[in-house]
């Protein structure tokens, strides 16, 4: 079983995006400087020179089962605890970058936690998802920032399966936050879930709303569920497993959901619901009017307020303030997840279908929509 492919977090989905994972620009340039400056600011690890992180390392892609293209650096910074992967455009030799205070933290174990979980962002791509300060508006920034905190579920759990042990993933991530070493940490997990409850008791953060990285009690919460998942024991060969990874990784949305807030998902709606309200007003005003069924129908989907307002406009209107009205839910729409967008189109065709088969100008007011939404599907209805 290739672990890398099941375990991914399910947000972590880029097909629910427009962009493509495509290639930056090679710049021989830049690449040449860049590797001159690892190679003078950092100690490539070998064998030779370090053997236990070696050792540590060729483990992990035996672990994992994949091939081992990487160059691992040691740079000195006594502050940061970090590690970095970065892949030069049209390279398949990634360098993972780790810090010495990195190293000196973490124990052999905990530090392929780290290196798995590097490794992993290579794998999955993640470095080509393109930046929230790209998107066009509030709600696409929102979605892109929430894949890049998925991004890092699934890698956290592709370093668990690299180090083995969900104690030593745990270690690692609290060193990390803290900053302290063995001496210090006496191992309990039940004192981060305390933690996390506090958290999560706050309420809404906006400043998590605008991280890209999940908060460490929201990883450590998600690595123990992850353990405890079918698909986890079956992989690791052992017996039990309360719940299906489908089943955690609600739980874990529903987690980072309570502290970055709802907006995403109330934002998404009301993008949403602009879109399937204007959209099947177009369509029912099509033949000339708007039946007293129809309203009523729109009345009970979506409130008489909402309704009330979009016909007092639809009747002090003209075609082309309607037809702007219009278009701007739908290029806000454009921006919603794949899945969502195919849901729209198909409930405008229910909305199309309710009102007549083979009507060649509503079938052209589909074809638009699904246009501006990108959907590809043959339209029938
Ligand atoms: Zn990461």
């Amino acid at each position: 079983m290739n672990c890398l492919e099941t375990f991914r977090y399910y947000k972590d989905n880029p097909h629910e995006f427009s962009f493509t994972l495509s290639e930056k620009e090679k710049d021989d340039a830049k690449q040449k400087r860049y590797l001159s400056n690892l190679l003078s600011s950092s100690v490539k690890v070998s064998n030779d020179i370090f053997p236990s992180i070696s050792k540590g390392i060729e483990e992990v892609f035996e672990k994992l089962n994949i091939q081992n293209n990487f160059s691992f650096f040691i740079t000195s910074d006594p502050m940061q605890a970090n590690a970095a992967c970065s892949v030069m455009p049209f390279s398949s030799n990634p360098d993972i970058i780790l810090t010495s205070r990195l190293v000196e933290l973490l124990n052999e174990d905990e530090l392929k936690f780290v290196i798995g979980h590097e490794v992993a962002h290579y794998h999955y791509k993640h470095s080509l998802y393109p930046n929230h300060t790209t998107a066009s508006g509030r709600v696409d920034a929102l979605n892109m920032l929430n894949l890049s905190r998925a991004a890092e579920i699934s890698s956290d759990r592709i370093g668990f399966v690299a180090c083995k042990s969900l104690e030593n993933s745990l270690r690692a991530i609290i060193k990390i936050a803290s900053g302290l070493s063995e001496k210090h940490i006496n191992f309990n997990f039940s004192a981060l879930l305390k933690q996390l409850k506090e958290l999560e008791n706050i309420g809404r953060n906006e400043s998590e709303l605008w991280n890209t990285h999940p908060n460490f009690l929201v990883r450590a919460q998600a690595l123990v569920w992850f353990a405890t998942s079918i698909e986890y024991k079956k992989f690791s060969s052992s017996k039990g497993g309360s719940y299906s990874l489908k089943e955690i990784d609600q739980k874990i949305n529903e987690t980072i959901n309570k502290i970055t807030g709802n907006e995403i998902e109330i934002s998404n709606k009301e993008v949403y619901e602009r879109a399937l309200i204007w959209g099947t007003l177009k369509i029912f005003v099509k033949n000339g009017k708007l039946s007293k069924d129809e309203q009523d129908k729109l009345k009970n989907k979506f409130g008489e307020n909402k309704i009330s307002s979009a016909i007092s406009f639809l009747k002090n209107t003209n075609e082309k303030s309607l037809e702007k009205k219009i278009e701007d839910a739908f290029e806000q729409a454009k921006l919603l997840l794949k899945s969502e967008k195919n849901r729209l189109m198909d409930e405008l065709k229910d909305k199309a279908s309710s009102i007549g088969k083979n009507n060649a100008g509503i079938l052209k007011i589909l074809s638009k929509f699904a246009n501006i939404l990108e959907d590809t599907r043959i339209i029938t209805f």
